[in-house]
């Protein structure tokens, strides 16, 4: 149980509840600030660094601004993500555009922000000329293919619907040399949620051979290698975080070899990940509303799965506490669901806990990241507040629960009288 400590007390939750009722998911600043600076710190050798959030996995301008401070870049998807980059008046080379199946509107977007543009496809590459000219600077994205296995959650590269095959590579970056384009990147990303660090060597490895390659062929240099995210998170007590150290000193090793000893441009190192940075720092807070005892024992909670949509979209597992109860000997079998018109609906099935009760409140751990943002409104369900710890101990609320008025907003109820059937 060692690791997955809380940040908080119970008695701290339940002043929080005075103010603020659950379902909440609450982050933790300082462990937030401690694993990004671990992150630099562990690639502090390479010049011009850079992490850029995933902000998929917890699209929050506050605990961007966090992030921002600790000078991490944002990777965007989206023309929403875009805007919220901009909101938090983020502009040029600390946006990264990785997108797939692109609208020219994104691309103008990305254009007017002065993002680095990601390109999925080479057939992006006259898209994106059309629609907003292309930059001095692009990037595109690797599939390695059958070179690399896949891990679970991303499924086998040769399967996936992202970026360009070796070939298209080659081909690619000529089309860009000619166009006039100056500046070039490259990205890989084949895993999610991956633990062993040796994969994001081997990765790096693949990336690195293959910009020596082209750069040799086509004579350019290139800028930047992006690694991806994909490193994963330590969601149950048995497994151990990707130690970034030794996969940084590996990656260290290869580049001295594969680009430095070549005598090829140096090159910056640039990572996109979103799970690993917030991901064990933030907490979905919730109470016990009935227990229920039919065929299973069940613990009915006021959260559902639109406030974590991981456990019943992947099975995945959330470790859950039992605020107050963290000494008692976990010997009752339960299912932890939600209120969902859906079997699924479920935290966990089969969880040992120690003995619950109505009114207990229950913690379930590692929800800062493809937590909240993965929400929804099936069923009428409110997404919930967010709040933050702040370093010195107090609480602030960083997003306001949605209410009903929110979610009618998109429909015009004044326009029904008239409306004849
Ligand atoms: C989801 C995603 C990431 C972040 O993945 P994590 O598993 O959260 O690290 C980075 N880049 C791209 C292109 C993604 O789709």
């Amino acid at each position: 149980m060692k690791r997955k400590k809380l940040p908080f007390t119970k008695e701290q939750i339940e002043k929080i509840i005075s103010e603020y009722p659950t379902p909440f998911h609450l982050y933790d600043e300082n462990g937030i600030i401690e694993y990004a600076q671990k992150f630099n710190q562990a690639f502090q050798w390479n010049q011009g660094f850079k992490e850029y959030y995933a902000i998929k996995a917890a699209p929050n301008p506050f605990l961007m601004k966090i992030l921002r401070n600790q000078g991490f870049g944002i990777d965007c998807s989206s023309l929403t993500e875009l805007v919220l980059t901009e909101k938090l008046g983020m502009k040029g080379e600390e946006i990264m555009f990785t997108s797939n199946d692109t609208t020219a509107e994104e691309f103008q977007k990305a254009r007017d922000l002065g993002a680095i543009i990601n390109l999925d496809d080479i057939s992006h590459i006259g898209f994106l000329e059309k629609h907003a000219g292309l930059p001095d600077l692009v990037c595109f994205r690797y599939n390695p293919g059958a070179l690399k296995d896949g891990n679970i959650i991303i499924g086998n590269p040769e399967d996936s619907k992202y970026g360009f095959t070796r070939e298209q590579l080659f081909e690619g970056y000529k089309i860009l040399k000619d166009k006039g384009v100056k500046r070039f990147g490259i990205h890989t990303m084949v895993a999610s949620n991956e633990l062993d660090p040796d994969y994001f060597i081997e990765t790096a490895e693949i990336v690195l051979e293959l910009i020596a390659e082209i750069s040799k062929e086509l004579n350019i240099s290139f800028e930047f290698a992006n690694l991806g995210g994909g490193i994963g998170i330590p969601y149950k007590n048995e497994h151990k975080p990707v130690d970034l150290e030794f996969m940084s000193g590996g990656i260290k090793n290869l580049y001295t070899k594969i680009i430095t000893e070549n005598g090829l441009k140096p090159l910056k190192i640039f990572f996109e990940s979103g799970r690993a940075i917030t991901g064990p720092f933030g907490y979905l807070i919730s109470t016990v509303l009935h227990i229920k005892e039919t065929y299973k024992k069940y613990i009915g909670l006021d959260a559902s799965m639109h406030n974590l949509m991981r456990p019943a979209l992947y099975g995945a597992y959330h470790h859950i506490t039992v605020l107050g109860k963290e000494g008692q000997l976990c010997n009752k079998k339960y299912d932890v669901t939600g209120s969902l018109c859906e079997n699924n609906d479920k935290f966990a099935i089969n969880r040992l806990l120690p003995e619950t009760n109505q009114g207990d409140l229950v913690v379930i751990h590692d929800t800062g990241a493809h937590g909240h943002s993965m929400g929804f409104n099936y069923n009428g369900k409110l997404r919930s507040a967010e709040l933050l710890l702040r370093k010195n101990g107090e609480v602030v609320q960083i997003r306001r629960a949605e209410t009903i008025d929110d979610h009618f907003i998109t429909l015009d109820f004044e326009s029904l009288p008239g409306f004849s059937v």
